[in-house]
């Protein structure tokens, strides 16, 4: 399973937190008939992104891109010790796995520099906070957080109605340590990170794009979550916010990288999850790295 990938004067390095089971095919996307499953079953299976009874399988992992300047964790999953009750598989978990990834990757959370959160749900912003003395603290000392300003707004306005605990437990804390850079989509870190606005899956969700004078990496973030829709870029999952919208931004975006060399690194499809995009009839295929 790569682990790593280089691109230009950049290094990628993927830290899987879990890879598993996730919601039946048919309950998550709306738009996808039976028939039109059973037609897809055999690749998506051998793809890795469906199991025997039509469960997606999806992929939860931060992805660390070294730029020659920076170090810098791109979505920070699911995290420890959180009360995420819906979520068996998420909730007060206490495993070693995603510490132990950054540590097999050669990093300790000190080396990073930015932690970049390409929307503010649950499984991206997971490890911004550890539980320290019983209080939130930022897992990384030393870096500075950036969120969107469009997606932290919703947030915060949201919160303000009815609690988010992720936003609450994860997001917050980073804010009060005065850790956190609320940026707009003109955001740029040195020469090699940009801010490519994606919005439809959350108001304000982002993917990053890096690479001196061209894309050699884009983070798409959950502006799509199986591969099944990079065939059928209209497949909105049931919780993107404006599924309309994330149908328009997901198939620009797809138009976007088609036939470059960009590699694309998405948040959640099963390993290696990152490939190049190519045109496939009416719709397109990520070919994995
Ligand atoms: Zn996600």
């Amino acid at each position: 399973m790569s682990l790593k990938f280089s691109v230009g004067d950049l290094t990628i390095h993927r830290i899987i937190e879990q890879e598993t089971t996730f919601l039946p095919a048919l309950d998550m996307f709306p738009g996808l008939a039976p028939d039109a499953l059973a037609e897809h079953r055999t690749w998506m299976k051998q793809a890795g992104a469906l199991d025997d009874s039509d469960t997606l399988i999806l992929a939860f992992q931060s992805y660390i891109v070294k730029t020659p300047h920076h170090t810098i964790l791109i979505d920070s999953c699911i995290g420890n010790d959180k009360p995420r009750p819906n979520r068996p598989n998420w909730n007060m978990k206490t495993d070693d796995t995603y510490m132990r990834g950054l540590a097999a990757a050669g990093f300790s959370v000190g080396d990073i520099d930015y932690v970049m959160c390409t929307h503010l749900h649950v499984d991206h912003v997971g490890w911004n906070t550890r539980l320290e003395n019983g209080r939130w603290v930022p897992t990384f000392p030393n870096a500075r957080y950036v969120f969107d300003k469009t997606e932290f707004d919703y947030w915060t306005e949201t919160n303000g109605k009815t609690e988010v605990p992720p936003f609450r437990d994860s997001v917050l804390p980073v804010v009060e340590a005065g850790k956190s850079e609320i940026v707009r989509n003109d955001f740029a870190i040195g020469d090699h990170a940009r801010i490519l606005p994606t919005p439809g899956h959350t108001p304000g969700h982002a993917a990053f794009t890096f690479g001196r004078g061209k894309d050699d990496a884009v983070f798409s973030g959950d502006l799509m979550h199986s591969p099944i829709q990079t065939l059928f870029p209209e497949l909105s999952p049931k919780f993107d916010v404006d599924q309309a919208q994330a149908a328009k931004t997901r198939r620009s975006f797809l138009e976007r990288y088609c036939g470059t060399d960009t590699l694309c690194c998405t948040a959640h499809f099963p390993s290696p999850s990152a490939g190049r995009i190519k045109r496939k009839g009416n719709g397109f295929v990520c070919e994995m790295a």
